[in-house]
């Protein structure tokens, strides 16, 4: 919304329960829109539109821009200020409970300066089909070192692994906290997110997936054939066969695989616990 002193009408008071920090640094937002990629002719969702610095931006450059605003002041403010402009859609609703590919309608772009109270749930929406060909999110930046981080370091874990099986996600730049009005009490953090070509682990066993890894780092200073036995139940000797059979060492910690050592064994636990096809009379 353009005006912001006395001119035009007063703006609504941020609120803290909707996560409502600000963005104003032009260099940020700069950067957020860098991330993003070309942006001509294409569709950008974006996540949490507020006041709509961000979304202005996108609005010069997208060749169509759906935002998505739970306040309903500032979705109503932003419907006003987009009214011309009929490429800009406002929508108000809890994104967590709408498909942002049904609203792309297409191959889509997502950005969004998120609320931090709903951050993990809104990067594991976006992995929901069809993705995104790039996400651009700005998130505190301990989330973000959490996204990126690598095998053996100390933040990596279960949201590492449970996003690096689908997507290869890229720190751009800190954000530290004056540039948003209110100012967090928190550094934050731009990141890009691209859908890997091939992901870790096939649809059928995502699920699956996903609790070993949390209850695996539920286990992180616990060996391998420690948490394997506890999560499943198995005999030691079972355990120990199929973490060689994975070629992972029984004496491995969690924190040390990769996303790929993790899809293997849930492969195999899966392939362990499916009994096998009944042969077929061949007369
Ligand atoms: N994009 C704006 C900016 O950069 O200045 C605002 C970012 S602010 C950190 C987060 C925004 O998300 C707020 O406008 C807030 O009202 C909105 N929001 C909070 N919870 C939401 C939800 N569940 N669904 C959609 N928007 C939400």
């Amino acid at each position: 919304m353009t005006s912001r002193s006395g001119a035009g009408p007063r703006l609504p008071q941020p609120r803290k329960r909707l996560g409502q920090h600000f963005l104003h640094d032009v260099r940020a937002l700069e950067a957020i829109i860098d991330a993003l990629g070309p942006l001509a002719g294409r569709t950008v969702v974006e996540i949490g539109p507020g006041r709509g610095a961000l979304t202005e931006r996108l609005a010069g450059r997208a060749g169509r821009v759906v935002a998505v605003e739970l306040d309903r002041d500032l979705a109503a403010g932003l419907r006003v200020e987009y009214a011309l402009r009929p490429h800009v859609r406002i929508v108000e609703a809890d994104v967590l409970d709408v498909s942002l590919g049904a609203l792309a309608e297409g191959p889509y772009v997502l950005a969004g300066n998120v609320p931090y109270y709903i951050t993990t749930p809104i990067l594991f929406h976006a992995l929901e089909h069809p993705r995104p060909d790039v996400a651009v999110y700005l998130v505190q930046k301990e989330v973000a070192d959490r996204m990126a981080a690598v095998p053996g370091s100390k933040v990596y874990g279960a949201l590492s692994v449970n996003l690096q099986a689908f997507v290869k996600v890229r720190f751009m730049r800190a954000v530290g906290p004056r540039s948003f009005n209110p100012p967090p009490a928190v550094e934050s953090a731009i990141v890009q997110v691209v859908p890997r070509e091939t992901p870790a682990i096939e649809p059928l066993h995502e699920r699956a997936f996903r609790t070993f890894v949390i209850g695996a780092f539920g286990l992180r200073r616990k060996q391998m054939l420690r948490v394997l036995r506890t999560l499943t139940g198995l005999d030691a000797s079972e355990c120990r066969s199929l973490l060689e059979g994975c070629d992972i060492d029984p004496m491995a910690r969690p924190e040390t695989l990769s996303c790929d050592d993790f899809a293997r064994l849930v492969r195999a636990l899966a392939a362990r616990s499916t009994p096998p096809e009944p042969e077929t009379a061949s007369g």
